[in-house]
């Protein structure tokens, strides 16, 4: 591919790579990182430090939609759920970061009726998938059977969806652990560098402007994350992002309350291997960029963790934050080829699943780039499709 670029402008400062991402955060970092890998130079562009805006404030949970479901998304959350153990594990050996990857399962609790008709409903539907998963993905537990394995949870439950295959990962080690496996596959990695224009010649992508000068290149990855429509406004009129306000609350080590995420809803709760727990996460589509933290999404937290367990009343929180999800009208994430902008590529847009997400994505932004198509369905997911108001692209997009 480097043999294959054409022959741009020298900009003085900065020499030109095959691909320059904006945004390192988990979806840029892991698509620089796929890149650098099959042997592109790759140079990342960050505002400010690389991981540390949604990819650091997240949960860290990693599960993979509503079993009814089988739309491409879908597919695409189980495939790079799949690939989650050979990425850790890759990253692992080459950064000597454990990023906690955790087969911990998940415990959803029902209160009522109607949910737990719905599980009922799932479990039946997620039976046709214990051949390819070699086990039961969802099972309904009674409440005795659900507190005799984690003993913590309300007695006030009808019953308990258990899933064996959702995951955690501990993600401010993930984004460590891939930006340090960008350094050493030789990625470059500008930070307090923002991006404030994509150069075009026609309709070629010839690189991009930002305060720290021109980059060149036949390839510009946009994921900058909630702010990737804000670069340049004909791309945000194709790739519409906005910011998601998420809260959290992490609360202090106890004698380990329960060992499964523990979910009702959106409200979740993230048992780390330190003990710590992750309490999360208010989902809030009016506050702008806005990352402080309320009155009034802590207090839901916080009064809905107690619910779940609440011997978790006397445990003391130990810091609250903010982050921004890069949410779209439709809630899929934007994945492929900008129409009119020959070389550019969108990689964002992945709202409440992006660390989910990342691995897959920088495969297919690899295949894309590298070789002119993915065997992957991600038709759904263009920049530029037709997106109606108000209505979501499926039903239940999922993610935490
Ligand atoms: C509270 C919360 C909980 C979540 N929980 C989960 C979870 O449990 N599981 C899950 O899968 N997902 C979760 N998510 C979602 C997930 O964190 C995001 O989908 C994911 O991090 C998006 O990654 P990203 O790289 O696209 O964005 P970001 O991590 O936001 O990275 C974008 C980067 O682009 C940079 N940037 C922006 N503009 C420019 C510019 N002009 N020039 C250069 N750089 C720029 C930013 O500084 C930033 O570092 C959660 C999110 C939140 C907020």
């Amino acid at each position: 591919m480097s043999k294959q670029t054409p022959q741009l402008p020298m900009n003085r400062e900065n020499p030109p790579s095959d691909v320059i991402v904006i945004g390192g955060g988990i979806v840029g970092m892991s698509t620089a990182w796929q890149l650098a890998k099959e042997g592109l130079s790759v140079t990342i562009l960050e505002r400010g430090r690389c991981g540390q805006e949604a990819s650091w404030a997240g949960a860290g949970v990693l599960q993979c939609g509503n079993w009814h479901r089988r739309d491409p998304l879908v597919v695409l959350l189980r495939e790079s759920l799949r690939r989650y153990d050979a990425f850790t594990a890759e990253l692992r050996e080459q950064t000597g970061i454990d990023p906690e990857f955790i087969h911990c399962g998940s415990f959803e609790l029902l209160f009522e009726d109607q949910q737990y008709r719905m599980a009922a409903s799932e479990v039946r539907a997620a039976e046709s998938y214990r051949e390819t998963y070699g086990r039961a993905v969802l099972e309904l537990l009674p409440p005795e059977e659900a507190r005799k394995i984690e003993p913590n949870i309300s007695a006030e439950i009808l019953g308990v969806k258990a899933n064996s295959v959702n995951c955690q990962i501990r993600n401010p080690l993930l984004v460590a652990a891939v930006k340090t496996a960008c350094l050493a596959a030789k990625v470059r990695i500008v930070e307090d560098c923002s991006v404030r224009e994509i150069l075009r010649d026609g309709d070629k992508v010839t690189g991009v402007k930002s305060d720290q000068g021109t980059f060149s290149g036949p390839n510009v990855v946009l994921a900058a994350g909630s702010w990737s429509s804000l670069i340049e406004r004909e791309v945000g009129r194709l790739v519409q992002v906005y910011p998601v306000r998420g809260q959290i609350v992490l609360l202090e080590r106890s004698p380990r309350l329960f060992t499964h995420i523990v979910d009702r809803g959106k409200c979740y709760m993230v048992p780390r291997l330190d003990g710590r727990i992750v309490v999360g996460a208010t989902e809030e589509h009016e506050t702008g960029y806005d990352k402080r933290n309320t009155v009034e999404g802590l207090n839901h937290l916080l009064t809905l963790c107690q619910k779940l367990v609440p011997a978790l009343a006397g445990v003391p929180v130990v810091r609250t934050w903010a982050g921004l999800r890069p949410g779209t009208p439709d809630r899929g994430p934007y994945i492929g080829a900008v129409p009119g902008w020959r070389g550019l590529w969108s990689a964002t847009g992945h709202f409440r699943s992006g660390l989910i997400l990342a691995p897959i994505t920088g495969q297919i932004m690899a295949d894309l780039i590298i070789r002119g198509q993915t065997p992957w369905d991600i038709s759904r997911l263009a920049p530029g499709r037709e997106i109606t108001k108000g209505k979501p692209m499926v039903e239940d997009p999922s993610g935490a």
